[in-house]
C-alpha cells in the first residue's frame, strides 16, 4: 500500500490535480449519472461520464497554468452568480417596512427611493439626482 501511494505520488508530480472546478465537476457528473439511473435518458449517462473523463484529463494535465486559469475563470463566474443571487434573495425578503413604506426605483438614476405609503399621488424628488417623478403611494 504505502509502495503504491510512493508511486502515486510519483505519478502525480508535475500534474495539476484537484481544485474547486473539479470538485464541481464532480458533483456535476454525479448527478448526471443518478438521473441516467431514474430516468433512464442516455444522454445523461454519456455527459456524466464525458465530465469524469474532463475531470480526470485536468487532474492528470501537466499544463498547470491553463487548468488553473480554467480554475479562476470558474471561481469568477461562480462569485458572480453568488454575488447576484444574494442580491435577489435581499430583494425578495419582505421589508420590516413593507406595510407602511413603499419603494421606488429612480428612472433616471436606479437610486432606489423609499417613501411612506397611503399618501395618493405624489411627486417624488430623487435624492441622489434630483430627477422628480410621479407615483401612486
Ligand atoms: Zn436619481
Amino acid at each position: 500500500m504505502r509502495n503504491f501511494i510512493n508511486r502515486f505520488s510519483q505519478f502525480m508530480v508535475g500534474r495539476y490535480g484537484m481544485d474547486a472546478l473539479g470538485k464541481f465537476l464532480n458533483i456535476v457528473s454525479i448527478i448526471m449519472l443518478v438521473l441516467a439511473l431514474i430516468t433512464r435518458i442516455s444522454v445523461f449517462y454519456l455527459l456524466g461520464l464525458a465530465l469524469i473523463g474532463y475531470n480526470y484529463f485536468r487532474i492528470f494535465s501537466r499544463n498547470i497554468n491553463k487548468r488553473y486559469a480554467e480554475n479562476l475563470k470558474y471561481l469568477t463566474v461562480r462569485n458572480k452568480l453568488k454575488y447576484n443571487f444574494d442580491r435577489l434573495k435581499i430583494r425578495l425578503k419582505p421589508r420590516q417596512d413593507a406595510k407602511t413604506h413603499k419603494v421606488f426605483t429612480c428612472p433616471s438614476c436606479k437610486q432606489r427611493v423609499r417613501v411612506p405609503r397611503g399618501r395618493g399621488r405624489i411627486e417624488i424628488k430623487c435624492p441622489k439626482c434630483g430627477t422628480k417623478f410621479v407615483k401612486k403611494t
